[in-house]
């Protein structure tokens, strides 16, 4: 069936209703996830949301609660007009006993936030939501916090954690009852463990100017994790990040899986970004790779806007750079489709997972995907823990195959974690943050605006 416009908006509008009325409860809706007053400052002051751009790029490096409240601090200290609240901590964060203060607030204030986004503080006590989530129809990929690494040290200690969650993982989950949707598709066994891996936290010199040199050391760790995955049955997903590590993280991923030790596994995944500019072009070499690359499982391709939108922006404008990523939300959005339309046709030299919060994105998917004559089955979703709840529930009441992101890790590396998406989530453009607004669903669901 050819791909009509008229006919493709007419199911969109049609799924995204379906969707949407099998959302768990009309009265909740996923920002409640967000503090209110979080969100309500975050929204309206650009001073504030720059600073926490600041320290989100900090937090990653503290090494306790101290250091986490002398950071916070310091980004606070610059925006002019600090609210009443903010002004308060700061005061108080310029003694050592108040810095420790400030950052058990922090904690606190994390803690009660985290516990919706952040599944356990090790893959052992994240297994109890897993198992939970696997009983109601949904599967798992854990993420272990902890992003940018400054040394050698760091880089062997997360490739060990990224091992042992393997192991841990890759046991229990063969005591999990039989999840038939969950578990295949038309190309084979879809594991069950599935870890989703950071390659700047595999490698302290992943640097731009020199992407061979962090890809060589990357390869190190990332080889045995591999072999690792290989060896138990479980899936390895490789996360991009800032543009700046890209071509490393590429070339490395395609590089290795080429090996002929990984040609009868893992399962492997890559993340294209539609936000950026030339992610077709990164897409046609990614097929390419596909189409002359012999592995038993296709390469899977998690498509998603981008998480450092911001960030790219800001980057290129000191150094006068032309902007990597669309200016325009709606021009990202309609580049997701694009990509979309584009990974669903590749099939079955990839797999595709589609992984948004946007129900229009989604519906889209689910329209193309079956006016392409596939079955449901082929199609993977994918949402974040915490912000993606009621969406997750309503997809797998439907019967798709619904995969949540789970982030695993303590405090201090949640911080980073949790105030990225309070701002990506608290931009106007956000949809979540204009469903929150009561924007109705025919607007929501309509085709990207010029
Ligand atoms: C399972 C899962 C895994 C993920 N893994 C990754 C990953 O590895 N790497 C990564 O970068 N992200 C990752 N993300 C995050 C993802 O990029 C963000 O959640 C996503 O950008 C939000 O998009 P949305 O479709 O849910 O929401 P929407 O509200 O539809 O889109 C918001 C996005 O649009 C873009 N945008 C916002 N304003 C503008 C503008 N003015 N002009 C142009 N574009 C704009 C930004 O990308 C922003 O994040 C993942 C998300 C999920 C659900």
């Amino acid at each position: 069936m050819t791909l009509t416009s008229q006919t493709l908006e007419r199911e969109i509008h049609r799924i995204g209703v379906e969707v949407a009325a099998a959302f768990p409860s009309a009265a909740r809706h996923p920002m409640r996830a967000l503090d209110t007053r979080a969100i309500e400052m975050a929204s309206a002051d650009a001073e504030l949301r720059a600073a926490l751009f600041r320290f989100v790029d900090v937090a990653p490096a503290c090494r306790s609660l101290d250091d986490l409240a002398r950071h916070l601090a310091g980004v606070l200290d610059e925006v002019p007009e600090t609210p009443p609240p903010i002004a308060a901590a700061m005061r108080i964060s310029h003694t050592k006993a108040g810095r420790a203060a400030l950052g058990a607030a922090a904690a606190g204030g994390v803690r009660h936030l985290a516990h919706r986004f952040i599944v356990g503080e090790t893959p052992r006590s994240a297994l109890g939501v897993l198992r939970h989530l696997w009983d109601r129809g949904v599967a798992s990929t854990v993420d272990l916090l902890g992003e940018a690494t400054m040394t050698a040290d760091e880089a062997d200690a997360y490739a060990r954690r990224c091992a042992d969650a393997l192991r841990e993982l890759s046991s229990p989950v063969g005591a999990w009852p039989s999840r038939p949707l969950l578990e295949r598709d038309g190309s084979g066994a879809v594991p069950r463990a599935n870890l989703s891996v950071k390659v700047s936290a595999l490698t302290p010199l992943l640097r731009p100017d020199a992407p061979a040199l962090g890809r060589r050391d990357a390869a190190a760790r990332l080889r045995p994790l591999l072999a690792e995955a290989r060896d138990r049955g479980a899936h390895i997903h490789i996360d991009m990040e800032s543009l700046d590590s890209r071509e490393a993280v590429l070339g490395l991923v395609l590089e290795l899986l080429a090996e002929p030790e990984f040609a009868v596994g893992p399962s492997a995944g890559l993340v294209l970004q539609a936000y950026l500019r030339d992610s077709g072009e990164q897409l046609d070499q990614i097929l390419e790779w596909a189409a002359s690359t012999e592995r038993a499982a296709p390469l899977q391709i998690r498509l998603v806007k981008g998480a450092y939108w911001d960030h790219e922006l800001a980057e290129s404008r000191q150094h006068g750079w032309p902007a990597p990523v669309y200016e325009i939300k709606a021009d990202s959005d309609r580049n997701f489709e694009a990509l979309t339309q584009r990974l669903l046709a590749a099939r079955p030299s990839v797999r595709v997972a589609i992984a948004s919060h946007n129900l229009r994105s989604v519906a889209h998917a689910i329209a193309v995907n079956r006016l392409l004559g596939s079955s449901d089955s082929e199609l993977e979703l994918q949402v974040l823990r915490g912000l993606g709840d009621e969406l997750q529930d309503a997809l797998a009441r439907q019967g798709f195959r619904v995969r949540t992101y789970c982030p695993v890790g303590d405090l201090v590396a949640g911080m980073a974690y949790l105030v990225r998406r309070l701002l990506e989530n608290t931009s106007n453009d956000s949809f979540l943050f204009r469903t929150a607004q009561g924007e109705s669903l025919d607007v929501l669901l309509a085709p990207p605006a010029a």
